[in-house]
């Protein structure tokens, strides 16, 4: 048999998406793969249904049509108060997932390392390995997620040209803060290494937590590599639209891999988005207002439930403590809770390089029905999963 890529070779399907399917398959509600089920803004689907009749309808400039990325710049600018240079800074892409490959690909060479925290979201393991870099994972260290400086000075010492950063963090909800962001930066500066963010949660976020960007602190702005999406900001997930925003230097390797990767992102969607990137702030406060009330909701079902978890401070994701069921196999776990409780869950070791298997991540980016009626059948847990001694 003639061999296949050894790089295709050491990494499964996403199993986020795989327990899309699970879910499908047992008919549970879906609460694996985070994704919203409230529509888009309205002024985006009334611009989506003027680009249907007047288009645009072929390719757009390969790195983004121009008011498109003119019109990012802007808000990148009002919200971070980073000055950004649409023309030469900014590259749309197909998603966050492709932001991601292309900011790996044209910062580390095949054998160089990249630093990541552990729990991390699933991609960042894929990419590197497709990059043939070779990961330093940094444990955040539950229950808090906090981590150790040393530990993180360490994966620089041991020669990390990167650290990929997610803030606020999926899978875990956590937000970095200004202090903890602060001591990055200086061992960034110290081992003169990059930061690859991954902000795509930028506006889910909880008080009295904050946002701050990397690259806003000083310094950083030509060290940031921003990977992000708009899938999450206007509930556009299908749409695949997502970023980067690197320096000169560094977006000029980044829209070549993209040229060559996808030639561009979907071109009617950046012309329709456009009306989405202009919202007035009065939007994002009440995306803001809608998820702290889910959370809210969500975590008070699990309080009456009697479920642990870590309350997330952003995003829209819970890891709930499942320890006490005794599952050896956390993945055998979330699929007995997808076939018999009909909630699906992605088991956590999916995110954690250590051997970590008492955790599942749920989401809430739901309506209050579906929420209410996925804590009604996870009520039943304790009566329907038996616990394995
Ligand atoms: N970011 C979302 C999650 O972690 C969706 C991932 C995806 O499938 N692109 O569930």
């Amino acid at each position: 048999m003639i061999q296949l890529s050894e790089r295709t070779k050491y990494f499964t399907d996403s199993v986020i998406r795989r327990m899309t399917r699970v879910c499908n398959q047992y008919g549970a509600i879906n609460l694996s793969q985070g994704f919203p089920d409230n529509d888009p803004p309205k002024p985006l689907l009334e611009r989506l249904e003027k680009v249907a009749n007047n288009g645009p309808h072929q390719y757009a400039i390969t790195w983004g049509a121009k008011p498109t990325l003119e019109a990012l710049a802007n808000k990148i600018k009002h919200f971070s108060g980073i000055s950004v240079d649409p023309q030469t800074q900014l590259c749309m892409t197909c998603g966050g997932t492709e932001a991601m490959m292309c900011a790996v690909m044209a910062t580390i060479n095949p054998g160089e390392k990249i630093a990541i925290f552990s729990p991390f979201y699933e991609n960042y393991g894929a990419d590197a390995i497709l990059c043939g870099a070779s990961p330093i994972y940094v444990p955040l260290h539950t229950p808090d997620f906090s981590f150790d400086e040393a530990e993180l000075e360490d994966a620089f010492k041991q020669g990390a040209k990167a650290l990929i950063l997610c803030n606020p963090s999926n899978p875990s909800g956590k937000v970095f803060t200004k202090d903890e962001l602060l001591s990055i930066a200086k061992l960034v500066e110290k081992y003169d290494a990059f930061v690859i963010t991954d902000e795509v949660y930028e506006h889910i976020i909880f008080e009295p937590y904050e946002h701050v960007y990397f690259a806003s602190l000083p310094g950083m702005k030509d060290r940031t590599v921003m990977v992000n999406s708009l899938s999450k900001t206007y509930s556009i997930t299908g749409w695949r639209l997502g970023y980067v925003c690197a320096p000169d230097y560094v977006m000029d390797r980044v829209r070549k891999v993209h040229d060559f990767l996808t030639v561009g992102a979907s071109a009617p969607l950046q012309e329709a988005v456009i009306a989405g990137l202009e919202l007035p702030d009065s939007y994002y406060q009440d995306v803001k207002k809608l998820y702290t009330h889910r959370r809210d909701l969500f975590c008070a079902g699990l309080d009456r439930i009697g479920l642990n978890y870590y309350k997330p401070q952003g995003t829209y994701f819970v890891m709930v403590d499942i320890g006490e069921f005794g599952y050896e196999s956390d993945y055998e776990f979330c699929t007995d809770l997808a076939r018999d409780v009909k909630v699906g869950a992605v088991p956590g070791s999916s995110f954690f390089k250590e051997p970590v298997n008492n955790y599942m991540r749920l989401h809430f980016a739901k309506s209050d029905e579906t929420l209410n009626a996925a804590l009604d059948n996870l009520s039943k847990i304790r009566d329907i999963i038996k616990v394995r001694k």
